[in-house]
């Protein structure tokens, strides 16, 4: 976990955007910024965003709900959120556990995702949810 990133201390609630401003959420990290990660999914991987791990109950809109969009794909079980006005993703439903989002680190106020440095990739490819069970 990181409670501070490049500097930038990472508030116990703390303010996240796109980046035309008109998506505003809320997320509460008092463990600071959990597991960030890429993904090699067809989808992050032509996002090439950083993400990092808020239970469902840590994360509000507090503006713009009427502009976020939903993009769905293969099991339909992940909910990917974007701003319909910017286009920037700003955090999805998680399939692996739907009782998670993933927030785009880039989205939160001040922090800048390149002074992680290295991340760890997620096998987004061999998803466990791709597999047939057994
Ligand atoms: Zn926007």
């Amino acid at each position: 976990m990181y409670k501070v990133i490049g500097g930038v201390p990472i508030q116990p609630v703390h303010r996240a955007s796109c980046h035309c401003g008109a998506v505003r959420l809320e997320v509460e990290l008092p463990d600071g910024v959990v597991d960030p990660r890429r993904c090699d999914c067809s989808l992050c991987r032509r996002k090439g965003t950083i993400v990092a791990t808020v239970p469902l109950h840590r994360l509000r809109v507090a503006a713009g709900r009427e502009h976020l969009r939903l993009y769905q794909l293969n099991t339909m079980t992940a909910r990917h959120w974007f701003c319909g006005i910017c286009g920037i993703h700003t955090h999805h439903q998680r399939r692996l556990d739907p009782n998670e989002y993933g927030l785009n680190v880039a989205c939160l106020e001040g922090i800048n995702p390149f002074d992680l440095g290295e991340v760890p990739t997620s096998d987004g490819i061999n998803h466990p949810s791709d597999r047939a069970p057994g």
